[in-house]
């Protein structure tokens, strides 16, 4: 990416082993995310350009002489973030503050060079030519972050859950939820085909008005108390500014989206309410064993939210169709 609206293939240096504890892996598919439209957006122009991409399942090429899970020939999910899998943090389950670890910005490509392989990494009993492929990409982003967001803000049975957005993190934060045994979920977005995707997925009502109207009319489904959750999955200021609203006294926020601002509401109305806010990156390694089981044995599908598939060198149509909202989200075959 070269700055707002440039996007470019490129052939570049090929990824290499550096330390013994990567891994090279040949990438089988990846994607375009929501997270990368906001450069696509606001970026700098740069003569140097930046790489692009964090969502990548493959196979295992070559390993370093440290690595020891994952061997040449496996086919592997990566989360967005590496880690060791071995530190304080790891061992809390907290994978994306790995001590060692850190986030990839290379997938949109052949070959990722994966840092710190046997944490990071997660083998799949697929073949390349497997119909889950498109479900088992959504764990190495999309569904772990609406799962995230669904875990951290508490989702259980006894839970009502508003969903604000409705990309393909928020659709599966649908899913996620009404996985966790949630029997309510409102599901705020404007787009008709993807909101009739989250009630596929699990949704009870849909809201289509946004800020004040919005809230009202969440209000008004919900006794007008609002909901004991809130699971924000765009990033804008007024999203959250929208989850303040919709959220009832004592519940809880969940931010998946990641904010694109610094400063927001955090004084009287949290305090006097008694709201938590909670949220952060998903990428943590025992969420992609929990649902990995559901996606090989098709009790989710969480792959239905890719609606385009592009080669490498339709990379820059993909973003501005995203971009463009005529696609939902799309899947990169290399
Ligand atoms: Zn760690």
């Amino acid at each position: 990416m070269y700055g707002p609206g440039d996007v470019r293939v490129e052939t570049v240096p090929d990824a290499t082993l550096q330390q013994p504890t990567d891994a090279l892996v040949r990438v089988v598919r990846t994607c375009v995310c929501g997270s990368d439209l906001h450069p696509y957006h606001s970026r700098p122009a740069s003569a140097e350009g930046s790489p692009m991409g964090h969502e990548f399942i493959g196979v295992v090429e070559e390993t370093g002489a440290e690595v020891g899970n994952v061997r040449p020939g496996d086919f592997v999910i990566a989360p967005f973030a590496f880690f060791d899998n071995t530190c304080e943090f790891c061992g809390e389950g907290l994978t994306t503050s790995c001590l060692h670890g850190g986030f990839f910005s290379t997938a949109q490509a052949e070959a990722v060079r994966v840092p710190q392989a046997d944490g990071t990494l997660v083998t799949a009993p697929v073949g390349e030519d497997s119909a889950l492929l498109p479900s088992l990409l959504t764990l190495s982003d999309v569904l772990i972050t609406g799962h995230h967001a669904a875990v951290t803000a508490g989702v259980g049975p006894r839970t009502s859950v508003t969903v604000i957005g409705d990309g393909a993190v928020g659709l599966l934060a649908v899913l996620a939820a009404k996985r966790l045994g949630a029997e309510r979920i409102l599901l705020m977005g404007r787009h008709k085909t993807r909101t009739d995707l989250g009630l596929e997925f699990g949704a009870t009502d849909v809201v289509a008005e946004r800020g004040d109207e919005g809230i009202a009319t969440v209000r008004d489904l919900t006794g007008g108390h609002g909901t004991h959750t809130v699971l924000e999955c765009v990033g804008h200021l007024p999203a959250y500014e929208q989850a303040l609203g919709v959220v009832r006294a004592g519940g809880v926020i969940s931010r998946v989206g990641v904010p694109q601002y610094d400063e927001a509401p955090a004084g009287r109305d949290l305090f006097g309410r008694n709201i938590t806010l909670t949220g952060g990156p998903g990428a943590q390694r025992p969420y992609i064993e929990e649902l990995l089981p559901d996606v090989l044995e098709g009790r989710i599908e969480p792959g239905k939210v890719f609606d385009r598939t592009v080669g490498l060198d339709g990379v820059p149509e993909g973003y501005r169709a995203m971009d463009a909202r005529e696609a939902l989200k799309v899947l990169v075959q290399p």
